[in-house]
C-alpha cells in the first residue's frame, strides 16, 4: 500500500544537521505514527513520504523553510517566569540555554531561555531547530488505511499515535 492521504504511516527517522551530526532518532523506541495529509508532520517530510511503501528507506534534506523555518529576529520576548513550564525540579531556577514550554493561544511552544530575572524571563521563541538545514534518514515501517475515527479526529491512533 502506498502512502496517500488518509493512510496512517509508521516510520523511523534519524535527524542530522548539516555537519552530519545526529540530533534525534526514533530507533530506540516505537516508530512514529501519523495520519498522512492532515498537516501532522513537517511539510518536507510529508512530501518526501508521499507514494512510498513499507520497507522503503531513503533520505531527504530540507531547507529551513520546509522544516522549522528561518530564524526570526523579533522572536525575543519577556514573559513572567510563572508562565514557563519545564523546570527539572520545582526548586530549580531558569538559566540561559535551558528549554522551557510556554502556553500560547496557538498551543504549547518550546522556547529557549536567554536571560532569567526574578519575575521575568527573556526567551527566544524560535524553534530550537529553526534556520537549520536538516537531513532525515527515513524508514517506512507500516502503511495502513486510516479508520473513519482517525480521519474525523485528524490524527493517528495506536502505536506511536494518540491515545485517548
Ligand atoms: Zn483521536
Amino acid at each position: 500500500m502506498k502512502i496517500t492521504d488518509k493512510t496512517v504511516v509508521q516510520f523511523h527517522y534519524t535527524l542530522k544537521d548539516e555537519a552530519g551530526e545526529e540530533l534525534e532518532s526514533s530507533h530506540a523506541g516505537d516508530p512514529l505514527a501519523y495520519l498522512h495529509g492532515h498537516n501532522n508532520m513537517l511539510v518536507g517530510v510529508e512530501k518526501a513520504l508521499t507514494d512510498k511503501e513499507a520497507g522503503d528507506k531513503f533520505s531527504v534534506t530540507l531547507q529551513p523553510e520546509e522544516a522549522y523555518g528561518e530564524i526570526q529576529a523579533d522572536a525575543v520576548q519577556r514573559v513572567p517566569s510563572k508562565h514557563l513550564q519545564g523546570l527539572p525540579t520545582p526548586s530549580a531556577k531558569w538559566k540561559p540555554g535551558m528549554t522551557a514550554v510556554v502556553n500560547t493561544e496557538q498551543g504549547q511552544k518550546q522556547v529557549t531561555v536567554i536571560k532569567a530575572g526574578k519575575f521575568m524571563v527573556t526567551v527566544d521563541t524560535n524553534p530550537p531547530l529553526a534556520g537549520k538545514v536538516l537531513t532525515f534518514d527515513l524508514e517506512v515501517v507500516d502503511v495502513r488505511a486510516a479508520t473513519d475515527e482517525e480521519v474525523e479526529h485528524g490524527h493517528a491512533h495506536g502505536v506511536g499515535g494518540h491515545h485517548h
